[in-house]
């Protein structure tokens, strides 16, 4: 080692900056020219003071790497000196040789008391008091460099969060080191204690795999060995890596490194790669992998594919910080309500899934889907407003619907849109031979598109008739597409997907302006008949849809009381409040308005009281088996009340018999459409239906 350069670090070879100094005091003067001289000759730079004053300024300036100093001097002696410069900051340490005369042990035992690093004897033996010298000096830097190291090692620990104990296991004593106290802001003492002291830091289901553990590594079954486990103290968690060893015959020493930051960290990306941010639900990688875990296994289990109707739409009414929330609390409601029996992720924007294991039987997975959406039926509060929503689902069972991932979810997305189509809320199995495929629905909105331009569209109406006058009083108007190829495509296989195009708006208007123009021939031909136009979600939710028809209205010079406008209960209850406002507007363009598919959807009396609704069209779905089902009747009836109390008429649709017919009229319903009276009719075929009816009458 190179141990002419004391004041470095020992780990660096780099030459210092300035020679060693020495600094020299003694009132003798040969002595002390003589000193100075032997030393420079020996390559150290030298200062040099005749007593002890001089010799404490000379120090604070000049800062020598060690001191030769005599102890008996005028003014101030060696041994006060020596103290002086113990007592400046940082000098506890630089070597001071003290100069005295020969067998003085008075002298020499002062000079130690006073903070000497040793001495040396007069008359000097100059060749020994180089090496004196030189000895010196390598002591001081050995035990600089040693201290920087431990300096180094405290603060490395430190910065690695490392400590460690060693337990003596003979007499189970658990020695903790300083930093491991230090660490988790324990106090510093007792460092010792029991195993079963450290134990009481963790939490006990771990104790006995950590017992376990440390034993196999104290009987040799393991000479090594590496593990984690939880640190509680208090109400801080850490996370330890540990690394045991045995040490010596009855001790086992343990290295304990605190990874509760990356334990955390790797725990949270984990969390994040796994996870949907938004709602917390597992994500589509998550989902996929379960998946095929399962599939794997070989077991019977069911995929279930959910979303939300119009959430696009909710989405833009609400705002995307509230379209949020729903989607918080939709999330939070599904999990919910499936009560550990499966898991949810959130495979898209309003799409989620849920992974049913171990269950394939469809009476118990309707059950379970018919609970998710029960719960997600209920009304959400956001801000100061009440959200109903409606979901369609579609399932698919493992193993007969999908050998693959990918075919299983494909399936229940298929079976989740066939669910929408029918509309409401609804779920909906898959069934292989009733799959659309894709190609189809790509043809389907291409040929949507031309549609308007190639003018394929027409509308057909059907009757509606008073019951009490039995003539027909108004018409609904239902489209229709002709197309060349397919013929006469009916509007359930088009409408949900024309509802999902941007084409909604001007299949929309291009429905309310020929209604409104046919309405205005037949007044003009003085046929006395309200014509009935279905509104769309989208376009009841648009802004300008009141004006739209005003325009349109004032544009043919319709008496606007010979239109009326239908809005699914659905769509008005999603957000009661804006339809409230909406329905409005359209009420002043002196239109009326009618609640179509009653029945089917929440509505709340509350709202429904304070729309201004001139009708109320009841679900066909209470018609069909009203002969039979006194349920059905029993609504039928209860809302043939509340329309009462709230001034509104009521229609019945989808009658199709003379008894059902006779029983409206009997129970007190105003208005009767359905294949009874006529199936819907071109135009054309309606106005001679309309003009043969009533005059028949
Ligand atoms: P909706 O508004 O509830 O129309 C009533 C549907 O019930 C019509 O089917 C009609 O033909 C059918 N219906 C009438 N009487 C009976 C009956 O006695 N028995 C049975 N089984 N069915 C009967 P359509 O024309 O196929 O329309 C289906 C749905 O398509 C409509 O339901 C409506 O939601 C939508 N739709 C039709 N035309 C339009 C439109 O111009 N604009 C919009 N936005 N949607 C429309
Ligand atoms: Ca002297
Ligand atoms: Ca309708």
């Amino acid at each position: 080692m190179v141990m002419n350069q004391p004041n470095l670090p020992m780990d660096t070879d780099q030459p210092t900056a300035h020679p060693i100094r020495i600094l020299v005091v003694d009132d003798d003067m040969s002595t002390r020219l003589t000193l100075v001289k032997i030393l420079q000759k020996s390559g150290y730079a030298v200062e040099q003071a005749a007593n002890g004053e001089a010799g404490l300024d000379c120090f604070k300036r000049f800062k020598p790497d060690l001191v030769l100093l005599d102890v008996v001097m005028p003014i101030m002696d060696g041994y006060e000196t020596c103290q002086a410069i113990r007592q400046l900051p940082g000098q506890a340490a630089t070597p001071v040789l003290m100069l005295t005369g020969l067998d003085d042990v008075e002298a020499i035992d002062s000079a130690f008391a006073a903070g000497a690093t040793d001495f040396i004897t007069k008359p000097i033996n100059w060749p020994l008091l180089i090496r004196r010298v030189r000895y010196a000096l390598r002591t001081f830097a050995t035990a600089q460099a040693l201290n920087r190291a431990q300096l180094r090692q405290h603060q490395a620990q430190e910065i690695a969060r490392l400590g460690f104990w060693e337990w003596q296991v003979d007499d189970d004593r658990l020695y903790w080191s300083s930093e491991l106290l230090k660490m988790f802001g324990l106090p510093p003492s007792p460092q010792e204690g029991h195993l079963s002291n450290y134990l009481g830091f963790i939490p006990q289901h771990e104790h006995a795999r950590i017992t376990a553990i440390l034993n196999e590594v104290y009987s040799g079954k393991q000479a090594r060995a590496v593990f984690q486990h939880p640190f509680m103290v208090g109400k801080n968690a850490f996370m330890l890596r540990v690394i045991a060893e045995r040490d010596g015959k009855e001790t086992v020493f343990g290295v304990i490194q605190d990874i509760t930051d990356v334990y955390e960290t790797k725990r949270k990306l984990e969390f994040q790669h796994y996870h949907d941010a938004l709602t917390n639900l597992a994500n589509r990688r998550m989902f996929t992998e379960q998946l095929e875990d399962v599939l794997a296994r070989n077991e019977a289990f069911a995929v279930i594919s959910l979303d939300i109707d119009r959430f696009s739409l909710i989405n833009d009414t609400l705002g995307h910080k509230e379209g949020d929330k729903l989607l918080q609390m939709s999330a939070s409601r599904i999990s919910g309500a499936l009560e550990g029996q499966g898991l949810a992720a959130r495979m898209g924007t309003d799409e989620f899934s849920i992974l049913i294991p171990q269950q394939n039987d469809s009476t118990q997975i309707s059950q379970i889907i018919t609970q998710v959406q029960a719960a997600l039926a209920q009304p959400f509060r956001l801000g100061d407003q009440q959200i109903h929503i409606e979901t369609s689902a579609g399932i698919a069972l493992a193993p007969q619907d999908g050998q693959s991932v990918a075919d299983l979810l494909n399936a229940a997305v298929k079976a989740r849109l066939n669910a929408k189509k029918i509309g409401g809320i609804r779920f909906v199995f898959f069934d292989p031979e009733q799959q659309q495929d894709n190609s189809q629905r790509l043809y389907l909105e291409s040929e949507l598109r031309k549609a308007l331009g190639l003018n394929q569209f027409r509308l057909f109406y059907q009757p509606q008739v008073d019951v009490q006058s039995n003539r027909i009083i108004g018409v609904e108007a239902l489209i229709r597409w002709l197309h060349p190829e397919m013929g006469m495509v009916p509007p359930d296989r088009f409408i949900p997907i024309v509802e999902e195009l941007e084409l909604v708006h001007e299949i929309g208007d291009w429905i309310a302006e020929e209604a409104v123009r046919q309405a205005k021939e037949w007044h003009d031909k003085g046929l006395n008949i309200r014509v009935g136009a279905n509104l769309s979600a989208q376009q009841f939710t648009k802004n300008n849809l009141a004006q739209t028809l005003h325009n349109i209205i004032l544009k043919h010079e319709l008496p606007p009381s010979c239109l009326d406008l239908e809005i699914t209960e659905s769509i008005a209850m999603q957000n009661p409040e804006s339809a409230l406002s909406t329905l409005n507007q359209l009420k002043s363009t002196g239109a009326s308005l009618a609640i179509d598919d009653f029945g089917t959807g929440y509505s709340s009396l509350e709202y429904l009281q304070k729309f201004p609704v001139d009708l109320i069209k009841i679900d066909r779905a209470f018609i069909k088996n009203i002969l039979v089902n006194p349920s059905d009747q029993a609504i039928v009836r209860a809302i043939l009340g509340i329309a009462e109390s709230m001034g509104m008429r009521v229609i019945a649709e989808g009658v199709e018999q003379a008894e059902e017919m006779a029983l409206l009229k009997e129970l007190g319903c105003h208005e009767v459409q359905g294949y009874f009276v006529s199936r819907p009719l071109d135009a054309e075929a309606a106005e001679a239906f309309i003009v043969a009816y009533n005059n028949a009458q």
